[in-house]
């Protein structure tokens, strides 16, 4: 038995394990067999990251978190969690080749998701121009005309990012202003490729082997057109990854695993969570790597209180 298993290998699990490794917990990090290292192998270039002045490219920031864990005695398993056992003092993960792997202590560190439009044809279409993942699939839209949907920081990152590839970006968006922060939006502005349609909701995409168009319902008039073009990326936003817990831990009512105050503490006694699958509204790696932190001190904590013949039945003492 471990004395710490944490799940999940973006900013706030490798945080964690940074913090459990140092602390002389040996954790095992768990990271998905094939979305590790999280939203940021996604991004390209990473210009807010603390320490990084001339920004870093994403995924090369996940692996320079990873070897940072690892220095320290982290040891990462790539696999999915596919049970949980979360009551009791012990608790045991199942994971996808059927280990078992049992721990005083968990930090549920999962993330989120990308958000779907919730459309027939999202689904049918999806890999034959619908997409998700600029960084991934915008090479497959060399001088093609797409669209972008969402209003965020997301969809002017996608959309700016495609103009490398597509001859025409179109954002597409529900409202008639944008939510993304000012330096996003005017980037997006200021770019000859892209042009924005506003007020306007994706109502259906077309295409029967690939994506051909878009039927846009415009929100103030009712009007529904058909917009031609070859594909679209979707950026609205991402929903936490609960799934694996939406029965074992309490949620708040947006969805997220809830914790007690500024705490990472679950509802289920000796159960961290940690991220952007506890975080609502500010969803920043450097936050969600302060809230892996908060989650490792408070595992720590947590395991420096627990009698000795448990402590040592995880082999290794709580502290260093
Ligand atoms: P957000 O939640 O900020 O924005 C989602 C956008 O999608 C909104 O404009 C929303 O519209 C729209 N939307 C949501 N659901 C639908 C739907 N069903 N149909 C049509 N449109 C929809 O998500 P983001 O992913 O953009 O950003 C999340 C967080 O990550 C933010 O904190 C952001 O700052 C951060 N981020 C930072 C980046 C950076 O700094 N480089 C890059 C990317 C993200 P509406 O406005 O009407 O609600």
């Amino acid at each position: 038995m471990r004395q710490i298993i944490i799940i999940g290998s973006g900013p706030a699990g490798f945080t964690a394990a940074i913090y459990a490794a140092r602390a002389n917990l040996k954790p095992l990090l768990i990271a998905s067999s094939v979305e590790a290292g999280g939203e940021l192998m996604n991004t390209t270039e990473v210009e807010n990251y603390p320490g990084f002045p001339d920004g870093i490219q994403g995924p090369e920031l996940m692996s320079k978190m990873q070897e940072q864990a690892e220095r320290f005695g982290t040891e990462v398993v790539y696999d999915d969690v596919t049970e949980l056992e979360l009551s009791g003092d012990t608790k045991t993960i199942t994971l996808g080749s059927g280990e078992k792997h049992e721990a005083l202590s968990v930090i549920f560190a999962t993330g989120s998701a990308y958000r779907k439009l919730g459309l027939d044809d999202e689904e049918r279409l999806s890999g034959r121009g619908v997409s998700w993942c600029a960084t991934c699939d915008g090479f497959f839209f060399k001088e093609k005309t797409i669209a972008v949907i969402g209003g965020g920081d997301s969809a002017m990152e996608e959309a700016t990012f495609l103009t490398r590839f597509a001859s025409k970006v179109y954002v597409v968006h529900r409202k008639d202003t944008l939510r993304a922060s000012k330096i996003m939006q005017e980037r997006a502005f200021a770019n000859p490729k892209i042009e924005f349609l506003w007020n306007s909701q994706v109502v259906g995409i077309t295409g029967t082997d690939a994506v051909d168009g878009l039927v846009l319902r415009n929100t103030v008039s009712g009007d529904e057109t058909l917009l031609p073009l070859g594909g679209i990326f979707v950026a609205i936003g991402n929903d936490p990854r609960t799934h694996l817990v939406h029965t074992k831990l309490d949620l708040t009512p947006e969805g997220t695993i809830a914790v007690a105050g500024r705490s990472s503490k679950t509802s289920q006694t000796g159960v961290f969570a940690a991220g952007d699958v506890i975080d609502p509204t500010y969803r920043q790696a450097v936050t969600a790597a302060a809230s892996g932190t908060v989650a490792a001190l408070d595992a720590e904590h947590y395991l420096a209180s627990l009698p000795e013949n448990l402590l040592a039945s995880a082999g290794e003492p709580a502290l260093a």
